[in-house]
């Protein structure tokens, strides 16, 4: 039996590829509807189509234009982004494991976890079972790093968000602030999710960011918690696992971590059936990624960020910005230090 705590993308991704291989796996999640409260804006890259293909609902925009703004300095790199619905994409994920052989216990909060001999001993609001291996999918908080002693000392950013009726063309906006960075994201030409990200405080920072945009009928407030990666600290112990936020997978630069929590379920998956090491996976395929994001989100902070701006705005440069998915950083970093070398001084 292998017991995944949280029914997010990256539990339920995990329970679809091994269930699939023929592994009894249930799914135990808090809430009553998958997919519900929705607390992310929901652009992905086209990256995300190496794991899926979206059904029919679930992508509700595109956008083919980025604008990143720094202070006085503005950046537009044309590059395709998708906006998801996100309680659509979580349903179609979980649908795809149940359909697999995956079973579901929803309104089923994990209370403790624990190891007994050779088991897990899982207590829930709901009673008490055993499991051989925990899959913990449960987000910033995740109770399964806690009780079993993995990933600590998380750090965070808090997010404000709204939906909102708001004209646009249509471009995804991206400003930077002092302690985070906020962000205009269209779901149509007239309503977009307007939000910020802030190790400050997230009601003061939105405030001062939304003071002068043209806000018309707020439709929903919501926010949470964006974990902010770091590269040490254990994500499996023995037959314990955690994937996506819980183990902090999340672009520091953007607070995206939905292709990486799919990345982390797809590698979890694999040791679990194939025996490779979590830990090697993920520090091969997902760390040098994520160390990277975090050395640009600490350069785009910093007092050069003007000169690096002045060299990002160049043709041969955006070009490379706009072709190259965030999401595979590590290839975008190496041509732009071929495409103009005076980068390189910024990532040593
Ligand atoms: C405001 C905001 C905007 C964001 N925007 C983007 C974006 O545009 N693009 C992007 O890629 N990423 C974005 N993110 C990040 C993205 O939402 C996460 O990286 C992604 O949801 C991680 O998926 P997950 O499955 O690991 O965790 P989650 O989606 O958090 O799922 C965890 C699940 O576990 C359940 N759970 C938790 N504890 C328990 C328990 N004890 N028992 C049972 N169930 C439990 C929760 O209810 C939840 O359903 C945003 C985040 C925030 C907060």
């Amino acid at each position: 039996m292998i017991t995944i705590v949280g029914a997010g993308p990256a539990g339920s991704y995990a329970a679809y590829l091994l269930a699939k291989k023929g592994k009894n796996v249930r799914v135990l999640e808090e809430h009553k509807t998958i997919g519900e409260p929705v607390q992310c804006t929901g652009i992905v890259t086209k990256d995300i189509l190496r794991y899926l293909n979206p059904w029919k609902g679930v992508i509700i925009n595109k956008t083919q234009k980025v604008l990143f703004v720094a202070g006085r300095k503005r950046l537009i790199l044309s590059n395709e982004n998708l906006i998801i619905n996100r309680t659509a994409f979580d349903k179609q994920i979980a649908t795809m494991a149940k359909r697999a052989g995956a079973t579901y216990s929803l309104s089923t909060k994990v209370k403790e976890i624990f190891k007994e001999n050779q088991n897990f001993t899982v207590i829930t609001n709901k009673g008490l079972s055993k499991s051989k291996w925990i899959i913990g999918a449960d987000g910033p908080l995740s109770l399964t790093a806690r009780q079993l002693d993995l990933y600590k000392n998380q750090q965070f950013f808090k997010t404000k968000q709204v939906l909102a009726d708001f004209k646009n063309d249509n471009v995804i906006e991206f400003h930077l602030l002092k302690k985070g960075f906020a962000w205009i994201v269209p779901e149509s030409k007239s309503n977009a999710r307007i939000g910020v990200a802030t190790m400050s405080f997230p009601s003061v920072e939105f405030n001062d960011f939304t003071n002068n945009l043209k806000i018309e009928k707020v439709h929903m407030t919501n926010g949470g918690l964006i974990p902010i990666f770091h590269p040490a600290g254990f994500r499996q112990k023995g037959l314990a696992f955690l994937i996506g936020d819980a183990g902090g997978f999340v672009k520091q630069t953007t607070g995206g971590g939905i292709v990486q929590a799919l990345e982390s379920a797809r590698i979890a998956s694999q040791s679990i059936l194939h025996g490779p090491r979590y830990f090697l996976l993920w520090n091969l395929l997902l760390t040098p990624g994520l160390l990277l994001h975090k050395l640009v989100y600490k350069i785009m902070h910093s007092k050069n960020n003007e000169e690096l701006l002045k060299l990002l705005n160049q043709k041969r440069v955006k070009k490379i910005l706009s072709n190259v998915s965030r999401d595979n950083l590590v290839v975008m970093a190496i041509q732009l230090a071929f495409a103009e070398p005076r980068l390189f001084k910024f990532l040593i």
